[in-house]
């Protein structure tokens, strides 16, 4: 555990240490074109509480891009758009800079840190990223953290809305967070779509994010608007992780505190893993969306109920592509996700061995990395 930055901020402990608020675009600018300060200045009352209170917050903050566009509007000529990138690298600053001067009138010093996805995949990038974390939670700033869209790929972000809300889920479990609320501009996770549905009802509680659960976040809110789906696979990354997550409507009054301090605010996903050690942590922040490893049931009862490695004996199928070293999702053969495991084969050599004892691995392939398609110790059970 890291020595608090907040030893001395004990009087009136909430429940939670250490939290990570994702503030959306549409909280920032309160549903218009620009950086609203009095809905910033809220979050930023809020968290200032919470520090008082005892817990280090980390903000995952969007609006740069609507920052930008905003700042730009003005100066563009016609046919000549500039790229998000370009729109994020003028708002980034304007934001940060809005953040400095909220947090400065509370005499509260704010950190910038600009991650990329690549970075976290990288066990040496992941590695930084969370000493500089640590350190500036120590050092008792608050960190503000977005993606670095101006060394993303514009497909990425295309395709990606709400890559901020993955973000951080991977920020939650590189800090160890015991809680992340993803604030949005609706009260969370409900069966039907609130707007059309008179009926339609929210979920105050998911004990496990399984195929209805997701369901409802497709049916019910669609993939772009609110973007439910980008926020349960975020949900689903950092409960595994071991933090408590709650995805609520940022415009509540008091919102963030009093889902700190315990009280049931908008859909909670309790945490379902203790918190898991670095490695683990790691590989869980990392899987690659590029393949996956199909086993069989024999396969997946030994990783499930027994802690076993996976043997290529137990592997039926591969699909995709992957590299050694890569973290990669094992699913049994309804699809359902067993584990996530760094795998000592890329999905080449894999698909020669799958099926056979690992005592033949050396004579198909010529070499061998090891028994283990997946040792034990690199493998997080779901
Ligand atoms: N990084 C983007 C921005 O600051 C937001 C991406 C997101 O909201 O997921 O504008």
């Amino acid at each position: 555990m890291l020595a608090s930055s907040s030893g001395e901020r004990t009087i009136g402990c909430v429940k939670y240490r250490r939290i990570v608020a994702k503030c959306g675009t549409s909280l920032l600018t309160a549903g218009s074109d620009r950086l609203d300060l009095e809905a910033m200045s809220r979050i930023v009352g809020q968290v200032v509480r919470l520090r008082e209170r005892g817990a280090d917050v980390v903000i995952v903050s969007s609006g740069a891009q609507a920052a930008g566009r905003h700042r730009l509007a003005h100066r563009l000529r016609p046919g000549k758009e500039p790229s998000r990138q370009a729109f994020a690298s003028v708002g980034q600053s304007h934001l940060m800079q809005s953040w400095d001067e909220l947090f400065d009138w509370h005499d509260v010093v704010v950190a910038q840190v600009l991650l990329t996805r690549r970075d976290l995949a990288d066990r040496l990038g992941y590695l930084n990223a969370r000493t500089t974390l640590r350190d500036l939670l120590d050092a008792g700033t608050v960190p503000i953290v977005n993606e670095n869209d101006a060394v993303a790929l514009d497909h990425v972000l295309a395709s990606r809305i709400g890559e901020n809300d993955t973000l951080s889920a991977h920020v939650a479990n590189l800090i160890d967070a015991d809680l992340l609320v993803i604030l949005t501009d609706v009260d969370g996770l409900f069966d039907a779509d609130p707007r059309t549905s008179p009926e339609a009802k929210l979920i105050p509680r998911v004990e496990r994010i399984d195929s209805t659960i997701e369901r409802f976040a497709s049916g019910a809110h669609g993939p772009g608007t609110g973007g439910m789906v980008t926020k349960l696979m975020a949900a689903r990354i950092a409960v595994q992780g071991g933090a408590d997550v709650v995805i609520a409507n940022g415009h509540l009054p008091n919102v963030l505190v009093r889902i700190a301090e315990g009280e049931p605010v908008g859909t909670f996903f309790p945490a379902t893993a203790n918190p898991l050690e670095s490695r683990k942590r790691w590989i869980l922040g990392s899987v690659t969306t590029t393949g996956s490893i199909v086993v069989d049931a024999g396969a997946a009862a030994a990783l499930r109920e027994r802690g076993r490695s996976l043997l290529p004996a137990g592997v039926r199928d591969v699909r995709g592509t992957f590299e050694r070293g890569e973290a990669v999702p094992v699913v049994d053969l309804d699809g359902e996700r067993v584990a996530v495991g760094v795998t000592n084969y890329s999905s080449g050599e894999l698909a020669r061995i799958k099926g056979l004892r690992s005592d033949r691995i050396a004579g198909v392939l010529g070499y061998t990395y090891g028994e283990e398609v997946i040792h034990r110790d690199n493998l997080v059970v779901l």
